[in-house]
């Protein structure tokens, strides 16, 4: 029986295989679509992303196909400078299109061995306790321990699952492509400055070769957003606000997005799990939602495997939902209040100038980055010392970096003390015993997402850490 079924290869789906096969797992991916999408929807990853990269040994890979840029201005497009001591040592957003995020996970995915069905669309799925049936448009049927539904905002798994989706509908589409200008960069930049200043999703952002990312309201909301605009249905929506489409053509693709907000009520139902956007959906404001699907999948991964090999402890996979559903309302809540902020309206535009106001305290500032980038989620494991739950930044050791240390995906003790052990467990857990100028206390257990699950120097305290997270000592 195959251990995983991961429905959908899109960000989520592969960061999942590829922590799947990190440790050996059988994973199928499987994609209706025959090739991958040409369309380019996220432009980028934030820190933690980024860290989690490094945290895989996938860091090189981004960064040779990225760009970096400056941090600040996400929060509702709100230009201020990047807080000074951003707690990371990935201060920047690493700008890459979706479709090369894709393809280089696609790719780390199938190096550690997962397997990659295109063109098989899921239909149909039922489960019992010891695994799940997915029928595919084909007829085939397939029959895993587990099943993950990372099939996107319209997700079938979660329909089928009888999921509550509940949230607000979309209220409006925006429709966008990737077109040629014949219009000068001077003259274009001049109009779309004078639009911008009473219509903020209207905008042609500069790809090189006289090609542009077009955008601009839709009139209405689309029946079947899974239908692209024509071109012409672009440049009249474009020439509605700007009187002109800047000579706009051979366009490399025409897509169209609604801003819908809806988050699944459950994220585990028996043997079958939702992931990204099958789990969460919301308008792209501030740039959160493949690196959240990509953070869902880190967190979701280690717990799976752990499942399949059999030594989790009692309710490690049911945290996978206690741990992110929150943070995935936290993101629904931030974008809503983003969306406000960029309102016309008199009331929301004084909240703005106000909350721009606030962000000159760069506490304030820092409070919103790290909400945005993901580096200030904290995951609630009890009382405790001040890191429990946070996730511990790549820090230096005599060695080398933590990070460098973690690409295997399992869990880590950085011992200080040396006097400390994790027998028992080594095959779950790597003890390294280092010093770091970096960090304070004597010594911290990390899970294989890089969560601090313990802190302190007392053996007896550790073991029952490691038990809570990491099962019942191997004999
Ligand atoms: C205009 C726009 C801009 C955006 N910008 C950003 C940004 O800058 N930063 C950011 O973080 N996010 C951004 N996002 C959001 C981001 O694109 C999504 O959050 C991300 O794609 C979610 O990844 P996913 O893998 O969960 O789902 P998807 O990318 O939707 O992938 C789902 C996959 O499942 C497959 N599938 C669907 N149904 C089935 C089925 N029944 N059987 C098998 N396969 C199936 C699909 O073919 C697809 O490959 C943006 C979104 C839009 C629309």
């Amino acid at each position: 029986m195959i251990a995983v079924i991961v429905a959908g290869g899109g960000p989520t789906g592969m960061m999942l295989a590829g922590e799947l096969r990190l440790h050996g797992v059988h994973a199928l991916v499987l994609d209706k679509e025959a090739e991958p999408t040409s369309i380019v929807r996220g432009l980028g990853l934030h820190a933690r992303s980024i860290e989690v990269m490094d945290q895989r040994g996938l860091l090189g890979r981004f960064l040779a196909l990225g760009k970096q840029y400056p941090i600040g201005g996400f929060f509702a497009g709100i230009r201020k400078p990047a807080p000074a001591r951003l707690n990371t040592a990935h201060p920047y957003v690493l700008g890459i299109p979706q479709t090369l995020t894709e393809r280089l996970l696609t790719e780390h995915a199938a190096e550690l061995g997962a397997e990659i069905r295109r063109g098989c669309e899921l239909v149909g799925l039922s489960q019992d306790e010891h695994g799940v049936i997915v029928e595919l448009a084909d007829g085939t049927r397939l029959r895993s321990r587990y099943l993950v539904g990372c099939d996107g905002g319209r997700s079938t798994v979660r329909n089928l699952l009888g999921v509550d989706f509940p949230g607000e509908p979309n209220r409006v589409d925006t429709l966008l492509g990737e077109v040629k200008l014949t219009a000068s960069p001077e003259s274009l930049n001049a109009v779309i400055a004078e639009v911008r200043k009473t219509e903020k999703r209207f905008g042609a952002v500069p790809l090189g070769d006289g090609v542009y990312r077009l955008g601009a309201p839709a009139d209405g909301v689309a029946k079947d957003r899974t239908i692209p605009p024509t071109l012409e249905e672009l440049k009249q929506q474009v020439r509605k606000l700007a009187g002109t489409d800047f000579g706009a053509h051979s366009p490399r693709w025409l897509t169209r997005f609604g801003d819908a907000t809806r988050l699944a009520e459950r994220y585990r139902v028996g043997r079958v799990l939702l992931a990204g956007d099958a789990a969460h959906i919301h308008p792209p404001t501030g740039g959160q939602g493949l690196n959240l699907g990509i953070q869902d999948a880190f967190n979701l991964g280690w717990k799976l495997v752990a499942e399949v090999d059999g030594w989790a402890p009692d309710g490690l996979l049911d945290s996978y939902h206690n741990e992110r559903h929150p943070v995935a309302a936290d993101v629904l809540d931030n974008t809503r209040a983003q969306m406000e902020l960029l309102s016309l309206e008199s009331g929301p535009q004084a909240v703005r100038k106000l909350v721009s106001e606030l962000m000159d305290f760069e506490d304030v500032n820092r409070y919103l980055i790290e909400k945005i980038t993901a580096i200030g989620i904290h995951y609630d494991f009890g009382e405790g010392h001040e890191l429990l739950g946070m996730r511990l930044r790549d820090v230096g050791l005599k060695r080398g970096r933590l990070y460098e240390l973690m690409h295997g995906g399992r869990g880590l003790l950085l011992d200080q003390t040396g006097r400390l052990s994790v027998a028992g467990w080594a095959d779950r857990v790597d003890q390294v015993v280092d010093v770091s100028e970096e960090l304070d206390p004597p010594a911290v257990l990390l899970r294989p997402d890089g969560h601090v699950a313990w802190v302190g120097e007392d053996q007896t305290d550790l073991l029952s850490q490691l038990v809570r997270w990491f099962g019942a000592p191997a004999n």
